[in-house]
Order: structure tokens, then sequence, then C-alpha cells
């Protein structure tokens, strides 16, 4: 979405007494989390708007190739979308369909591959919104600037959490003279012919776009805290290595891993992640906090302001979609009165435990929102709150398949997929894939 809005969103919501089950929704975001959100409002028997900045629904899988300038200086033209050119999905199309509208088994654009491209996913996201009656809820170039309490009932936030860049700072990053860049703005590979490429980061992009770079660049180096049993050249590949996290950048401008290799490189590109960032929201006791967003019970609900405000789609390293209809139906839920919550002091008392255990296990605060390794834990839980059955059997081995593949960064997965299925469908095996 790039369109500038005409028209700007003060959004004023409060608790209502009413005896009435049904409560005015506002719904910031008309990406794949803000529509499902809203189908499952409105199945609720809700009354719901959607308030979109751009012109369009699907959000993120609307590729747009300019890179996005917005505090490049006047004229930058604002891109919330971090699509690349080429991507294509890195979960099979079983896996991004919505209940009673499944991705598999239909053609949206053109595009039937089992990993299709982002067109296809766009289509989809747009069909689903059709189909749903979601569109007729949807104002398109509305952008939300503060949420206020008093006109709706209660606010929904789905705003996505992949367009504001996570760059580490790098210790002597003085030092540096060539280019950077963060995955946010990488579209193609051409810019990077023949250079030597430093690529921070082995997250699906990471493989991704390391991947697509090799093949015009010169070397491409990638710095990961998760190699350390695969250090060196990737045989799989002419011109790719694997480091340990960068070290540092050396007064002679060279970088320096942890495991002691010097490389002098042209650009280096942060395949970091993203920051959540919520420039709307002032509300009292909730904060962003290395990357935390808390407090959240169950990552959707601030317990003081619960359940008028909640956030559809934080939490990371699951099947993102089937997360966001569950979420959204515990929401709908919650609002209507048909799904309890604790009350705000045991919510607030389960989220400190939360975050006690978290620490107890060695989870860095920033991954607070990463779902793994207890992803099917959560998703249950999730299901149990909106008498639904666990997660399928099969989409769990389907998933697990899928973060392997990822991670094994060997590309041919996505066209092999189907044959594999058909030789031998899916089984559990457990394996490193918890970075
Ligand atoms: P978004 O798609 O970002 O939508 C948020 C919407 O909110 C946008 O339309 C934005 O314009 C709008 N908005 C923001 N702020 C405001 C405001 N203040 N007022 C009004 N509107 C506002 N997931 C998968 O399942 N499979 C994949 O293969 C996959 N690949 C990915 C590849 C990349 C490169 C990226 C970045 C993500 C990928 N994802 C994938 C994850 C993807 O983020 C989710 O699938 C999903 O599309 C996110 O949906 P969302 O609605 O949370 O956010």
């Amino acid at each position: 979405g790039t369109a500038k809005s005409d028209v700007t969103w003060h959004l004023l919501f409060a608790p209502m007494p009413s005896a009435s089950r049904r409560r005015t929704v506002a719904v910031v975001g008309a990406g794949a989390a803000g529509i499902v959100a809203a189908r499952e409002l409105l199945r609720e028997g809700h009354a719901v708007t959607v308030f979109e900045r751009s012109d369009r629904v699907g959000g993120t899988w609307a590729y747009d190739p300019r890179p996005d300038l917005a505090g490049a200086g006047a004229g930058g033209v604002h891109v919330s979308s971090s699509m690349y050119a080429s991507l294509r999905t890195n979960l099979p199309r079983e896996l991004m369909g919505f209940s009673g509208f499944d991705m598999a088994g239909r053609v949206f654009a053109g595009d039937a591959r089992t990993f299709p491209g982002h067109r296809e996913v766009l289509a989809f996201l747009a069909a689903f919104a059709e189909e749903s009656g979601v569109s007729g809820h949807v104002r398109l170039r509305a952008e939300v600037v503060r949420v206020v309490e008093e006109v709706f009932d209660a606010v929904v936030v789905c705003n996505g959490h992949c367009t504001v860049p996570l760059v580490p700072k790098l210790r002597g990053i003085g030092n540096w003279k060539g280019k950077q860049m963060h995955s946010h703005n990488y579209r193609t590979p051409e810019p990077f012919q023949d250079q030597i490429v430093i690529v921070i980061g082995l997250g699906a992009s990471g493989v991704d776009i390391a991947r697509e770079v090799s093949k015009v660049a010169k070397e491409v180096h990638i710095a990961s805290r998760y190699t350390e049993d695969r250090l060196g050249k990737v045989d799989m590949y002419q011109n790719v290595w694997l480091h340990s996290e960068v070290d540092c950048i050396q007064d002679d401008g060279q970088v320096r891993f942890s495991e002691g290799s010097v490389v002098a490189a042209d650009t280096i590109l942060y395949c970091t992640g993203y920051r959540y960032h919520f420039p709307f929201l002032d509300m009292e006791g909730l904060t962003v906090d290395d990357n935390r967003v808390g407090p959240l019970y169950k990552h959707v609900f601030p317990p003081k302001h619960a359940p008028n405000l909640s956030f559809v789609g934080l939490p990371v390293k699951t099947i993102i979609f089937q997360l966001f209809e569950l979420e959204s139906r515990w929401v709908a839920r919650a609002l209507s009165g048909r799904a309890k919550l604790p009350s705000s002091v045991a919510m607030a008392a389960a989220v400190e435990e939360d975050y006690q255990r978290m620490e107890a296990a060695g989870k860095p605060k920033r991954h607070t929102h990463s779902l793994m390794p207890d992803w099917v834990e959560y998703m249950d839980w999730l299901a149990a709150q909106v008498g639904e059955a666990p997660v399928e059997e099969r989409r769990r081995e389907m998933y697990e398949k899928a973060l392997r593949c990822i991670w094994s960064m060997d590309d041919s997965y996505r066209d092999n997929w189907e044959k594999e299925e058909e030789q031998s469908p899916t089984r559990i095996e457990t394996s490193s894939t918890n970075h």
C-alpha cells in the first residue's frame, strides 16, 4: 500500500455498558489479519468498519517495485510492503487458506503452484474479502492516526508488523564505507551484480534473498547466530558462505565475524526482521520494549483494556493465516460475551508468569512473540477458547516440514513438494528449526 490517505481517522472507542452483545468495532488495517478479523466479527454479529490507509486490501502482499523512501526527505513515497519481486510463499497454499475459503484447489491469479508468487496471495485475499462480504465494510485510503476512547465500542489492531525495519547496530559501523540496505527495501538482485554482499540474518527472507543475490553477486556471506554447526562454504552454492554473527566492522572497514574470519564487502543487507510499531496508539501502560508488545494476555488483550482493545496477528513462527483466524474468533467472542476472559488482575498475573517462564527458559525478550518452540500449544489453546478442534496433525506436520525446508537453504523444495508428498507424505522429525 502506497497511496496517500484522503482521510485520516481518530478512532474513538469506549466500553459500552449495554446489554446488547452487538458491538461497534473498528479494525485498523485490511491486510490478511484485518480482513479475517472483520469476517469473524461480522459472523459474531458485530457492526464492523475496517480502516485501511492504502487503496486496496491485502496489506504486505501488494508488491510495489519502488523502495520505501519515507524518511529520505521531502517527496519520498512511503511503501509499506516488504515484498520482493521473485517472492514465492514459504508455506504451501494448503496452509494459507481460511476456514470455508481454501487457497488449495482454487486458482486466483493464474498461479496454481503449491508455493505461489505474491500476486496469487494478493488475489486470494481480495477474493476472500469480496466473497466473505468484508469488502463492503472496508474504508480505503483512511488512515487511523490516533485511537481515543469514545465512539466505537472496540478497536482491533491489525496494522501488520513487517514494515518498520529492525536494524541491529553493529560495533564499529562508523567505519563502514559501503552500502547498507534492509530486506524491507530489497526488490530484485540486479543492484548486487558482481558485489561482495554480507547478508545478516537467516530467517525466511534471509535465505531467499541470499540465494537470489548469489546468482549475480561475486560472493555472499551470511552472518547468523544459528550456524555454528555448518560454518564455511555452503556445498550447494559456488559463492555462498555461512558465518557466525558479525563481531564488528574493523577500523579498515572490513567485516569481522565472531568465528574470526574477515571479509571486505560492498554491501550489508540486513534481513533482521521488523519492529512492532503502533504510532496511533497511546494507551496507558501499553508499551513496546525490545520488541515486546506488552503487557498482552496471550499476545492479544492488554489486561487493562480488554476486551475493547485487542491485537490480531502479533505472533510469528506459526501457520500465520490460521493464527489470524483463531485470534479473531476469540476477540469476536470476547466482545459478544460468548468467550469469558479472566479478570484484568488475573490476566496481568498470567502475563507476568509467562514473562518469567520465558526468562527461565532463556528466551530473549525480543522473541516474546515468537511461538517457537510451543507454537502448537498456543494454537490449540486458542482453538479451545472458541470451541474448535486442535490443529490437525497433517497441518502441523506440513508446517514443520516447510520450516525444515526453509532452513535447509535448498530452494528446490518448493517445486519438489508435490512429488515428495505423493511418494512419502509428511512425517514429523524434530530438528533445529527453533530460530
Ligand atoms: P499487513 O499485510 O502488513 O497488513 C496491514 C495493513 O494495515 C496494511 O494494508 C496497512 O496499509 C494497514 N495499516 C497500517 N497502519 C494503518 C493505519 N494506521 N490506519 C489504517 N491502515 C493501516 N506469511 C505466510 O503465511 N506465508 C508466507 O509465505 C509469507 N511470506 C512473507 C514474505 C514477506 C517478505 C513478508 C514481509 C511476510 C510474509 N509472510 C508470510 C507474513 C505476512 O506478514 C503475513 O502473511 C500477513 O500477510 C500479514 O498480514 P497483516 O494483516 O498482519 O499485516
